[in-house]
């Protein structure tokens, strides 16, 4: 019908449509919200972060997230560009002010012309649609799942992660917590002071160690027992479970820290970073937890600094939904069974916010070629759009297929000339990452997009 249908309107769903109207192609965007939410998402708002407000690293030159955060930019990504806009202190990461962010990208997209939006819950797909991309993501509804579990996608999986809790700021006890980055390395312009740091003693760590693996956590239902864990995104109870030193090596880590009371080195520490604008909002970093609510209070008021603390939210758990990938789509991200339906975002199997827009753009930009009857190019695999692209869609071994995040495992070797010595560290990922976005430009230019 010369439009292009994408379902559901989150950072994958909103960064197609936003692509889709780039290439002068009208685009519906169907979205759920307000009339069904999921069990994540708190607002209306398009492209809604529902757990974290990081983009995580932006460091383009050595970090793989950083590198497609600059290739999104260099492909006129709406989700990077107003994240650029909305950003927070955040150390060396990409961290936004979260309702700032959403209502920018949907004064964006309600303001494009070709662009219609439909608050509407998609459970039945018209023949009359005759290009459609599905990016219903982790909390795709039920009944949509149902009929994609119909099409062949058996390979539906469900799986928990987990929320971090926010505390209100002026409850936090800056007598006892300071602010400081690791290594007082600090966004552009900052002051190496973006965390609040809440240390504790060796004493105080084993306690808290023993209140997590003890506290009372949400039970599971029958079916979702043996669900794997949504790696990157584990509670700390589970980590706690894992070893006693787990969190100390992971969220809790002391490195680079030291107490600006008393000058000391902490054993271990909480951070909290900012997530609103206003700076009134900070979360417990890497905090996500299925405890109960009640215990979450008791527990973390045990935290130094944070004895009195209020909380904004409570952390959470919640099902993940992707297909099988490697076996259902073909290399534009098409059914092979029906390939007039696409896939993407957090759904296809990529892990992350900025992954899941990555491939929203890409599949905004085939959908939009194909109906101009137009062949879109993948980018070369070694940009980190081409590497994840590839991975998901081929690349990835289709019997243990599971979610992933870009990283440079993804990304073709770099070659070593004969006679010289194979690059280490920070040396090779600055060559992935120099190679990637000099490629991504050439590829840009080539294809216009
Ligand atoms: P979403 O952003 O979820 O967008 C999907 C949209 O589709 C939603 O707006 C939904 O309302 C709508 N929808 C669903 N079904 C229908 C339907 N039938 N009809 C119409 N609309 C529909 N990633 C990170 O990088 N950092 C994190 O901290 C993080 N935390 C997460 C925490 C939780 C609890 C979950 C579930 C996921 C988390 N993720 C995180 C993973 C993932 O990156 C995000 O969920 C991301 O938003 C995925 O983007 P998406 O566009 O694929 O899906």
């Amino acid at each position: 019908d010369g439009v292009i249908h994408v379902i559901g309107g989150g950072l994958a769903g909103s960064e197609a449509a936003f692509q889709i109207a780039r290439q002068n192609i009208p685009v519906v965007l169907h979205e759920m919200r307000p009339k069904r939410m999921t069990d994540a998402h708190h607002t209306h708002g398009l492209a809604e972060l529902v757990c974290s407000n990081s983009f995580r690293s932006d460091d383009a030159t050595a970090n793989a997230v950083g590198v497609l955060h600059e290739e999104m930019r260099i492909l006129n990504s709406v989700i990077l560009r107003e994240a650029d806009k909305h950003k927070v202190p955040a150390g060396g990461a990409l961290a936004v002010d979260r309702d700032g962010f959403s209502q920018a990208v949907e004064a964006a997209l309600t303001a494009d012309p070709l662009i219609t939006i439909e608050r509407e819950e998609v459970n039945d797909i018209p023949d009359s649609w005759k290009q459609v991309i599905i990016a219903t993501g982790p909390l795709t509804s039920p009944a949509l799942a149902e009929m994609i579990r119909k099409w062949g996608g058996e390979e539906d999986l469900a799986f928990f992660d987990a929320i971090a809790p926010i505390a209100h700021f002026d409850s936090v006890n800056m007598d006892v917590a300071w602010f400081q980055s690791r290594y007082d390395k600090s966004t552009d312009g900052g002051d190496g002071k973006d965390y609040i740091n809440c240390p504790m003693t060796k004493s105080q760590y084993e306690d808290f160690i023993d209140a997590l693996i003890d506290g009372e956590k949400m039970s599971f239902k029958e079916w979702e027992e043996n669900t794997p864990y949504f790696e990157g995104c584990m509670p700390i109870e589970v980590m706690a479970s894992r070893g006693r030193e787990t969190l100390r090596f992971g969220p809790m880590k002391p490195v680079g820290l030291t107490n600006a009371h008393d000058g000391s080195r902490p054993y271990a520490v909480i951070q909290l970073r900012q997530d609103n604008a206003l700076g009134t909002l900070y979360n417990m970093v890497g905090f996500q937890t299925k405890l109960k609510h009640a215990e979450q209070v008791r527990i973390f008021q045990t935290i130094p600094g944070l004895e009195d603390a209020q909380f904004a939210r409570l952390g959470g758990l919640h099902r993940n939904t992707f297909i099988n990938s490697p076996r259902l789509l073909d290399p534009q991200l098409r059914m092979k069974s029906m390939p007039r339906i696409r896939f993407a975002g957090q759904i296809t199997g990529v892990e992350g916010y900025v992954e899941s827009a990555a491939i929203g753009l890409m599949a905004g930009q085939m959908a939009a070629l194909e109906l101009k009857g137009q062949d879109w190019t993948a980018p070369p695999l070694d940009t980190a759009h081409g590497a994840l692209l590839s991975h998901i869609t081929g690349g990835a071994m289709a019997d243990s297929f599971q979610p992933m995040n870009v990283n440079f495992g993804l990304f073709p070797e770099i070659e070593t000339p004969a006679g010289t010595k194979r690059l280490k560290g920070r040396d090779r990922k600055a060559a992935y990452a120099g190679r990637a976005l000099d490629s991504i430009r050439a590829w840009k230019d080539v294809t216009a997009s």
